[in-house]
């Protein structure tokens, strides 16, 4: 679960004539498992929140929890998938899902049962012994997914990671993305322009106010089948379209 308490992040300072307010008492709270996504205008404060949430940034006001814990600094609860994450290009799709397992210390046998399963799941069987370049942007995305779900977060965190697709795979990726999720019950903040992308995965949509961002609407989507557009498309109760 993640609990935002009256969050107020400034950059910069006052004595500099430099200060900035990227955002501006934020609350909310997100249940274990739910997926909460936030819209809002470029520069509101979307990235900047997704940081503090990682504990890259701290709040200059307010706190962050997750999982009942202030957050002060980045901690293995979070996963984190960059706009445009990056894999390592010399190292092989399976190396790379093993990035952040090594990183905490898991042995290398365990390591690779691990990576294994993840790319099952991902839908990237047989693909670990690939370097990136070799699969398509989606298959990378998905090696993406696999990798921050390897640590077997708490919360994930993505920060547009299906702008760069192509509408038809990117269907496919966000379905595959939101069962996935929903498998793992895993809390999630995903940041979007996109306004039927939030209403098809997402359980909430949080609306941010031009800069300095403010929850100025919370909008329950309340359907079942996340991530399914079609189903969701035709459900009476989805008025969110
Ligand atoms: P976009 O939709 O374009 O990605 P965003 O909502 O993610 O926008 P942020 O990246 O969170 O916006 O930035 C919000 C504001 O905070 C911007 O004005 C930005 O310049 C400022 N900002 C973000 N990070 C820093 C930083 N490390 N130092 C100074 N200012 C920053
Ligand atoms: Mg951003």
């Amino acid at each position: 679960a993640l609990e935002y308490r009256n969050v107020t992040k400034a950059f910069g300072s006052e004595a500099e004539g430099t200060l900035l307010t990227a955002l501006k008492d934020v609350s909310f709270k997100a249940d274990e498992g739910e997926f909460v996504a936030i819209v809002g205008p470029s520069g509101c404060g979307k990235s900047t929140m997704l940081n503090m949430t990682a504990g890259l940034y701290q709040p200059t006001r307010g706190e962050v929890y997750v999982s009942g814990e202030l957050v002060t600094r980045p901690n293995s609860h979070v996963g984190f998938m960059l706009q445009k994450d990056l894999l390592l290009p010399w190292r092989t799709i399976e190396q790379n899902v093993c990035f952040g397992l090594e990183a905490r210390g898991v042995g290398r046998s365990e390591c690779r049962e691990r990576a294994t399963a993840m790319l099952d799941r991902c839908h990237l069987h047989g693909f670990g012994d690939y370097y990136p370049h070799q699969l398509s942007g989606g298959m990378r995305q998905r090696a993406a997914l696999a990798r921050t779900l390897a640590i077997e977060p708490d919360v994930i965190l993505l920060d547009e990671p299906f702008s760069a697709l192509d509408a038809q795979t990117k269907i496919i990726i966000q379905r595959n993305f939101a069962a996935t999720i929903e498998q793992e019950n895993i809390t999630t903040l995903l940041i979007t322009h996109d306004l039927a992308e939030a209403a098809f995965m997402a359980d909430r949509i949080l609306v941010l106010s031009e800069r300095p961002g403010t929850v100025v609407e919370e909008i329950r989507v309340d359907l079942p089948d996340r991530g399914n557009p079609t189903a969701r498309r035709q459900n009476p109760k989805a008025q969110v379209y």
